[in-house]
């Protein structure tokens, strides 16, 4: 009975001490509670521990067991809480230690370098190659900016935690420009012709390779107008930098013999399109009255070619008409009209040893046939001018061309308009058997009324119409 009373008091004595005591935990923590650990390291509990303490009895000195809950990943950036509990008389006490995972460490760039690698004026500097990794990002070589100027490229790459990291290449150049050489003149002067042959030209870069095939031609010259014109070449590198050389190509015009004006009163007969079946029939009329006439020819008819040789023979005047008499096609272009009028002088030349001076339009120098090409024919004129032919219209028509198919008609009409004429220039055709016909009429007519019968030459007066395209 009094040991059961002695141990009340003593559980009440024990109760009120605890109380008066108020025993509780006090934890003692190494290092901080708000750790900063850097990425990918290996994390280190500071340590801690805990002991029980009263306001009467003070600290105990035994060290009480304290459960651990929480874990530091540092192959993960974040913020990670680590909890410290002890259980002491029916309760729990707990404190924390907070773990921030940080990447404070910036991306490692890494330049490549090739053997004996040279940057050339040609190319520039061409990248040899980088790399950037990070311990934390891993592979950032996508993400390297690159800035390149004269002499140095400046890379930076940033990671995921803002560390920046830079690396700085310096660049080798050969610097020297290409030398671009022009042969024959830097200032030509040629005659006007069809075309025009570059002398040529060659570069060659500060090692001494050939860059002749990078040289970029740019010309304006118009081999067949009189005119000043230029050819830059050009080599442009991939930086966009360039070396021009420039040729000045003066085009003059050929010379020409000045006109002479006929002292007495002049026809000029002249024949188009032929020559063809009749054309030999005319010879032997032109023959008979020892009267020179002037036959624009054309390949209609290659059986005839012949009677090209016999009217040059004859003392007669050749020249181009055209090869194809096809509008369409002559007055196209400049470079298919030179290709039709080539054509017919190389007929000429194969049957009489000689190209020739003159020269008749398909339609005239007046017609608008060609009007589908606008100013072609303006062109064409100061063209052939300017390259030495002497192109002829004509001033009399004889109506054979689709106004009259009657030979006294023709003869009407070349009588009526060789009338009062100092030069006449008349227009027929060789192909059209009752033009021909009148010849012989128009010959009696003219020699006995004073006519002087000649072929043209390049001396002969212009008998230009006016240029309508
Ligand atoms: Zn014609």
């Amino acid at each position: 009975m009094i040991v059961a009373v002695l141990l009340i008091y003593l559980v009440i004595i024990i109760a009120v001490a605890t109380v008066i005591d108020a025993r509780h935990v006090r934890f003692y923590m190494s290092g901080s509670d708000n750790v900063t650990q850097e990425y990918g390291t290996t994390f280190k509990d500071p340590g801690i521990y805990a002991v029980s303490t009263g306001k009467l009895f003070g600290e105990g000195n035994r060290q009480l067991e304290i459960k651990t809950e929480g874990t530091v990943n540092t192959e993960a950036l974040g913020s990670y809480t680590i909890k410290y509990g002890v259980r002491y008389l029916f309760r729990d006490y707990s404190t924390e230690r907070h773990v921030n995972v940080v990447d404070t460490q910036p991306p490692v760039i890494e330049l490549k370098h090739k053997e004996g690698y040279e940057a050339s004026w040609m190319t520039g500097y061409v990248e040899e190659g980088y790399t950037a990794s990070d311990n934390c990002d891993g592979d950032l070589t996508a993400k390297v900016i690159r800035a390149e100027n004269e002499d140095k490229i400046i890379y930076t790459v940033t990671d995921s935690s803002g560390n920046t990291a830079t690396a700085e290449r310096e660049i080798q150049y050969i610097k020297t420009e290409p030398r671009i050489v022009l042969y024959g003149d830097e200032n030509m002067v040629v005659t006007a012709s069809a075309g025009f042959t570059d002398p040529g030209y060659s570069a060659t870069d500060g090692a001494g390779d050939d860059l002749t095939q990078l040289v970029q031609v740019d010309s304006n010259v118009v081999a067949y107008l009189a005119g000043d014109y230029r050819i830059v070449y050009t080599i442009t590198n991939e930086l966009g930098n360039s070396v021009s050389a420039v040729r000045n190509v003066t085009v003059i015009p050929a010379n020409r013999p000045d006109v002479v004006t006929p002292d007495t009163k002049t026809i000029y007969l002249t024949f188009d399109d032929g020559p063809g079946p009749y054309t030999g029939k005319l010879l032997d009329v032109l023959a008979k009255y020892n009267v020179k006439a002037t036959f624009f020819v054309t390949a209609a008819n290659p059986k005839y070619y012949d009677m090209i040789a016999r009217e040059v023979n004859e003392g007669h005047s050749v020249g181009v008409h055209t090869y194809s008499h096809n509008y369409k096609s002559i007055y196209s272009s400049e470079e298919a009209f030179f290709e039709d009028f080539y054509a017919m002088q190389d007929v000429i030349y194969e049957q009489t040893g000689c190209y020739t001076n003159l020269y008749r339009f398909p339609g005239g120098s007046s017609n608008t046939v060609s009007s589908f090409n606008p100013g072609i024919m303006s062109r064409l004129t100061k063209a052939l001018t300017d390259m030495g032919y002497k192109y002829f219209d004509w001033n009399v028509s004889s109506g054979d061309a689709g106004e009259t198919t009657r030979t006294n008609v023709v003869v009407d009409n070349i009588e009526a308009g060789c009338r009062g004429m100092k030069a006449s220039v008349v227009l027929q055709h060789d192909i059209k058997d009752f033009s021909v016909n009148a010849v012989e009429s128009v010959i009696i007519w003219g020699l006995q009324n004073g006519y002087t019968f000649r072929a043209l030459d390049m001396t002969s007066p212009d008998a230009h119409h006016g240029v309508n395209n």
